[in-house]
């Protein structure tokens, strides 16, 4: 049995007051939900800040990326010790901005995924396509590599402490949602992917989340559905309102 997982991205948002003041806001409004696993992934700068504003509650923390060497000359980047210490459980990897933005790819994702399980970090693996490629009928081919790839190297014991993010391009930041049909296809897909990596019992214990504009009133449909073992949020995390769908 998956436990449904609900992360809030929040992206470049909030400052480490105001991260205190939704933390204290949120705490408990999410307080009691023992079936669903709830993770703040806030900016760098408010980690530390969070992991002690939350302790003694159910909220984990995550970071919203790290990069794949140990240490050195890389100015600007943090490595993955640094999110260990700083009291992190997850970290999202391959965000479709970071692959938009800052030269994302599926090899430094791998890269990523790797180095985080060597640092006892569980990778939150964002896949999914652009609303071009779904128009071109590549969805599923695409993130299929995405998987594949982001994991190669990846032994089944570790694999099943990941989680998956489909998370359509199209859906993110612009109120478009998949239906709950078209998620749950992607998201059988990847589970289908996973299988032939690894096999059924590991594929059937790795959480898949969806991501791309959910909200309160989506949430319960999306995660009703067989293969999607709760979300990854956005504009809706920076909110109350991120507490009712935790309370899907
Ligand atoms: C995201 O960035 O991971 C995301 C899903 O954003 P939104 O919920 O705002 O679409």
């Amino acid at each position: 049995m998956r436990k449904t997982i609900v992360a809030g991205n929040w992206k470049m948002n909030k400052t480490p007051k105001e991260a205190l003041e939704l933390i204290e806001t949120l705490k408990p409004l999410v307080a009691g939900r023992d079936d669903v696993e709830v993770v703040f992934c806030p900016p760098f700068i408010d980690l530390m800040l969070a992991v002690e504003a939350t302790k003694g509650t159910n909220i984990k923390i995550g970071a919203q990326n790290m990069y794949f060497e140990e240490s050195g000359a890389y100015t600007g980047e943090v490595a993955p010790n640094m999110v260990k210490e700083a009291g992190c459980e997850y970290v999202i990897l391959g965000h479709s901005e970071r692959r938009a933005y800052f030269g994302e790819t599926d090899e430094t994702v791998n890269k990523k995924v790797l180095k985080a399980f060597e640092h006892e970090l569980k990778p939150i693996i964002c896949v999914g396509e652009t609303l071009e490629q779904r128009e071109q009928g590549i969805t599923e081919d695409l993130v299929r590599m995405q998987t594949k790839i982001a994991l190669k190297d990846v032994p089944a014991e570790q694999a099943v402490l990941a989680v998956i993010a489909y998370e359509p391009v199209w859906a993110i930041g612009t109120g478009k949602t998949a239906t709950s049909v078209q998620a749950e296809e992607v998201c059988a897909a990847i589970r289908k992917v996973l299988c032939e990596i690894y096999d059924e019992e590991t594929a059937s214990k790795i959480r898949i989340q969806y991501g791309g504009s959910v909200n309160a009133g989506n949430a319960a449909e999306l995660f009703a559905m067989p293969n999607i073992d709760g979300g990854l949020v956005g504009g809706a995390s920076l909110k109350a309102d991120f507490a009712k769908i935790v309370n899907f």
